[in-house]
């Protein structure tokens, strides 16, 4: 049997995440769907040991903070999470509700569906050169979770000099391998980083991976070719991959629903897409002036509540009410109960 529900949210990123508090103010409860096995999208995923500073009232957080915040926030809501699953299929019922269908065969019989996918499905671009395969989530990282576990460990870092910076003075040794000899990193970054090559504590080598080097099965480092086509051997314990992200919308985009350069088209008041019931927050969405930025998807998914409120029950008028002074807002976080 399909859950029953009023609304699905397709990502568990800050914006699907400030959602299910957004709709829990208006009474809504919400399923929420996510392909990675871990809540917070890009900031869990992608960086969660940085600093934020752009977040409002927090001069600085860093993004895992953020995100556990985030779920501290969202608790008196009690939203439920269905991880590791991506959404594979969303179709319109006779009904006017919609069916939603996910990898793992799980089933939502929804009345509305927030999309706040991101990038869509996203995995780090991988390395694949020849030997990867077998050393990929052994040796071969696409995330820092442990920085004080690598401490004596020969590490070579594939791209992002952010990420360099991140563990210098932490491992034994630092080397870090990219393409090219301009950087599309922050300029301050890159500055440090070259400091830091200056002082012989990280090794910076530009060229291309040829090949990943084993012996006896045990992981050695990769083979790697110099502008001038030369090949080198450097060792290491381990590597990891700062290639970014290679979006995949997928399924998304077979949704018909308007797309623009991978974008969703939504309109600005409700954030719904060309598909009534069917709205999109956050850095999956587009519109004049769209900003993706962490702040642009918290402004969105309060409108897109209300939204998701009026489709549902179109006669019932909502009223704004304010969560310092609302006795039913109270009630709704858990602050007072029966009143
Ligand atoms: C290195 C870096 C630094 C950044 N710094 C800042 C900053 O300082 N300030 C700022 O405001 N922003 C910053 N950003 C951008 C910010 O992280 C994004 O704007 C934000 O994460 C977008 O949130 P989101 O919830 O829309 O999407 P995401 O965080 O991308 O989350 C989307 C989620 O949807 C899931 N998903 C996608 N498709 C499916 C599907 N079919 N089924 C199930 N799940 C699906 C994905 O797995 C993902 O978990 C930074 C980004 C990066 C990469």
């Amino acid at each position: 049997m399909p859950i029953e529900t009023d609304v699905v949210i397709i990502g568990a990123g800050p914006a699907g995440l400030f959602q299910v508090f957004e709709l829990g103010l208006l009474d809504i409860h919400a399923h929420v769907v996510d392909s990675l096995p871990r809540i917070g999208g890009q900031c869990g995923e992608l960086y969660p040991e940085k600093p934020i500073y752009d977040i409002p009232a927090y001069p600085v957080i860093g993004a895992q903070e953020l995100i556990d915040r985030l779920m501290e926030q969202i608790a008196p809501f009690k939203a439920q999470f269905h991880l590791g699953q991506a959404v594979t299929g969303l179709e319109r019922k006779d009904n006017g509700r919609f069916a939603l269908v996910t990898s793992a065969g799980t089933k939502f019989d929804t009345a509305t569906v927030i999309i706040a996918a991101g990038l869509g499905a996203f995995q780090p671009r991988q390395l694949r050169a020849p030997g990867a395969a077998d050393f990929n989530g052994k040796d071969i990282h696409y995330r820092i979770t442990r920085p004080e576990d690598l401490a004596g460990k020969d590490i070579i870092i594939l791209g992002g000099g952010d990420s360099a910076l991140e563990l210098s003075g932490k491992v034994n040794s630092l080397t870090l391998i990219h393409r090219r000899v301009e950087y599309r990193a922050q300029p301050a970054s890159v500055k440090k980083m070259k400091a830091l090559a200056g002082k012989g504590e990280l090794q910076e080598f530009h060229g291309m991976v040829r090949e990943v080097l084993s012996e006896d099965g045990e992981f050695r480092g990769l083979s790697v070719a110099d502008a001038e086509g030369l090949v080198h051997k450097v060792e290491a314990d381990a590597v990891y991959v700062f290639w970014g992200l290679s979006p995949n919308l997928g399924p998304l985009a077979d949704w018909g629903l308007d797309i623009d350069k991978r974008q969703i088209r939504v309109d600005t008041e409700k954030f719904e897409t060309s598909e009534p019931g069917i709205f999109a927050v956050g850095d999956i969405n587009t519109y004049p002036g769209k900003k993706k930025l962490i702040l642009s998807g918290f402004h969105e998914a309060a409108l897109a509540a209300f939204g998701v409120q009026k489709h549902i029950d179109p006669d019932k008028r909502v009223f704004l009410q304010y969560t310092t002074t609302s006795p039913i807002m109270h009630k709704r976080l858990g602050l007072e109960k029966d009143k």
